[in-house]
């Protein structure tokens, strides 16, 4: 019932300055974001990979409206790889990229700027032997966002995308994503969309999902399940098994600061873990995304303004 005020604000610039300049804002936010400058991601990078995990980085921001403000996304995207690089973090480590943040809605030639920009986020990450994953952004971008996959598959075809539970047609891209080498990320969706496009009621999202996990994990890619839905995880797992996988063939991810005692659960029994861990001075619209997941987040978050008075 909250999530769309919430995700509403989101876009809204009073309500960002509001929340950005709210004195218990950043304690708040330091549970889902490791901090504002390249050296807290490297630190918490470190410290997820001693603990068994994986990680995939975000440096935060979305939406770019102009052009220097892309490419500075861009050069730290490739300060960001050539760091973990040097510090041996690239064997466990990849990135995660928003194409809006890279110019996909720039006007003019938007899409050929995003498309050029990940080029050379992709080129950084061969360099030093990682992956990239273009994350998924609302319905509007989805085919522009699966096309710039699909061009950048051809010289790099570990790229990985990310599909949406929740929008309707995502079962029909599962089909036509689950082929050999194909690394496709499954979340439920973190967008305000409407009916037509998107199933509205929870269930018919985790039904889907299952639907979906079907797919991808009886198909010959590699399913990467971005949960925290320990029912989905559960069914994830016996499907994994249903198709004969072995560990390794497919991974489990999270968001984090989210169940962290499950992410270390699942390290433990042997499957792989991925966390996603963004950074950087933009954290509003992932804030935002994240409290209107969890209702509990946001009574937290109006407590602790409460009490600081
Ligand atoms: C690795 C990863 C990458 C993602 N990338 C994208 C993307 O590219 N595009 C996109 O649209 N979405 C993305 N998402 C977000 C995703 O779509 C969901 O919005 C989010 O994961 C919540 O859904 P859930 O599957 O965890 O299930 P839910 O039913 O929302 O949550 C299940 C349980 O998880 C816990 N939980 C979930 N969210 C929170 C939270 N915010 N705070 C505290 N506890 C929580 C609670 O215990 C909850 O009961 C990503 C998620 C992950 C894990």
């Amino acid at each position: 019932m909250l999530r769309s005020p919430i995700l509403a604000a989101a876009r809204s610039p009073r309500t960002r300055s509001l929340v950005e300049h709210l004195p218990p804002t950043r304690a708040i936010v330091d549970r889902f974001v490791a901090g504002d400058v390249l050296a807290d991601a490297i630190r918490v990078t470190h410290e997820l990979v001693e603990s068994g995990r994986k990680v995939t980085l975000d440096h935060l921001g979305e939406d770019t409206a102009d052009r220097s403000q892309a490419d500075a996304t861009v050069d730290a995207y490739e300060a960001l790889l050539g760091a973990l690089g040097e510090t041996g973090l690239a064997r466990s480590a990849e990135v995660s990229v928003k194409l809006s943040a890279v110019g996909q809605f720039l006007p003019g030639d938007g899409e050929r700027i995003a498309l050029d920009n990940a080029r050379r986020i992709c080129v950084a990450a061969a360099r030093v032997g990682t992956t990239v994953t273009l994350d998924m952004e609302d319905h509007t971008t989805t085919d522009s966002t699966l096309g710039i996959l699909r061009e950048l598959r051809a010289d790099f075809p570990w790229v990985g995308a990310v599909l949406q539970a929740y929008l309707r047609r995502t079962e029909q891209d599962c089909r036509d994503l689950a082929h050999e080498g194909s690394r496709v990320r499954l979340c439920k969706g973190a967008y305000q969309e409407p009916e037509s496009v998107a199933f509205q009621d929870k269930g018919e999202v985790d039904r889907s999902y299952v639907r979906c996990l079907r797919i991808l994990m009886g198909g010959a890619g590699y399913p990467m399940v971005a949960s925290h839905d320990p029912r989905l995880i559960a069914i994830a797992r016996h499907l994994a098994d249903l198709a004969g996988r072995a560990p390794g063939s497919f991974e489990f991810q999270m968001l984090y600061g989210i169940r962290p005692e499950e992410q270390a659960r699942i390290v433990e029994r042997g499957d792989l873990m991925r966390i996603y861990l963004p950074y950087g001075a933009e954290w509003y619209g992932y804030f935002m995304r994240r409290l209107a997941e969890r209702p509990a987040n946001l009574t937290f978050f109006l407590r602790a303004m409460a009490t600081k008075g």
